[in-house]
């Protein structure tokens, strides 16, 4: 029986890079996106190369309780048992912490970590049930490392580095593994929107010289969603071309 994946955040960069390596893999695939827009779009493309049965889009809102447990309502309506949940879905915000305004705080912290547990309160009860099922939280290697200017993007992204563990010990006993996916910066369509010369910056500071693409991020996922990945479990994995590696030191 295909196996069934929900990837929040699923219809732009390394998610929807997501989307389309499950679906490609005879994965059932519900995408939850804020997006209504893009999800119709993404939706009516995927759903042409693959099944109608096999791809749902459902816009949500990931911080918000209610948005969740209609997904998940709808999730089960449509594909029975959920293998896997992809907390994908994040936004950023620039400044030192003084700077950053007390809603811009508190919606990344809703998107960012307060999904994270409202995913795990809709999906992980069936999970216990069934004694199966992965978890990917898409962190960054800002949660392993300062950055300068992000200092909530660091707070938000570092909350998820330590959650991973606290959930892999609860959930382990029930056979249900948990994992985050640590990003470097990657070559999604916003990234690659810089000037040449940013991103040129940037491969610069890796030792491979460049940056993960998308599917790089899509493939670790899915690794890290599927029986391949057995038995890592409350893992930070970075996928960044090495970007975060170097101490600082003067060569
Ligand atoms: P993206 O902006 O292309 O995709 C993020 C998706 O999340 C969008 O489709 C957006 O509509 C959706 N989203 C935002 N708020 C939402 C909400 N409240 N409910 C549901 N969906 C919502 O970004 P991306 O670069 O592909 O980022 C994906 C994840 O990777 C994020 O968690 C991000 O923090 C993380 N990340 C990105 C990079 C990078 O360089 N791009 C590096 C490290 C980590």
């Amino acid at each position: 029986m295909a196996k069934t994946v929900v990837i929040t955040g699923g219809v732009s960069g390394m998610g929807l890079s997501a989307s389309k390596l499950f679906l490609s893999k005879g994965w059932n695939v519900m995408i939850a996106d804020f997006n209504k827009e893009l999800g119709e779009k993404v939706y009516k493309e995927l759903s042409s190369k693959y099944s109608k049965k096999q791809v749902a889009f459902q816009q949500t809102d990931v911080s918000n309780a209610t948005s969740v447990t209609d997904l998940k309502t709808k999730t089960s309506q449509l594909f029975g048992k959920v293998d896997s949940v992809i907390n994908n879905a994040g936004i950023f915000t620039k400044g030192a912490l003084h700077e950053v305004a007390e809603d811009a705080w508190d919606r990344i912290m809703a998107i960012d970590v307060k999904s994270v547990y409202l995913m795990t309160k809709a999906f992980v009860p069936d999970m216990i049930e069934q004694k199966a099922g992965t978890i990917v939280n898409t962190a960054s290697i800002s949660g392993l490392t300062g950055d300068y200017n992000m200092a909530a993007y660091n707070a938000a992204k570092g909350a998820l580095v330590n959650l991973v563990r606290a959930m892999a010990l609860d959930y382990g006993k029930y056979g249900i593994r948990v994992n985050n996916i640590n990003p470097g910066p990657t070559m999604t369509p916003m990234f690659k929107a810089n000037p040449q010369s940013v991103i040129d910056t940037f491969k610069k500071a890796s030792p491979l010289g460049k940056l993960a693409e998308p599917d790089d991020i899509a493939r670790v996922m899915y690794f890290l969603a599927s029986d391949e990945s057995n038995p890592i479990t409350g893992e930070n994995i970075p996928v960044s071309a090495g970007f975060e590696i170097y101490s600082g030191q003067p060569v």
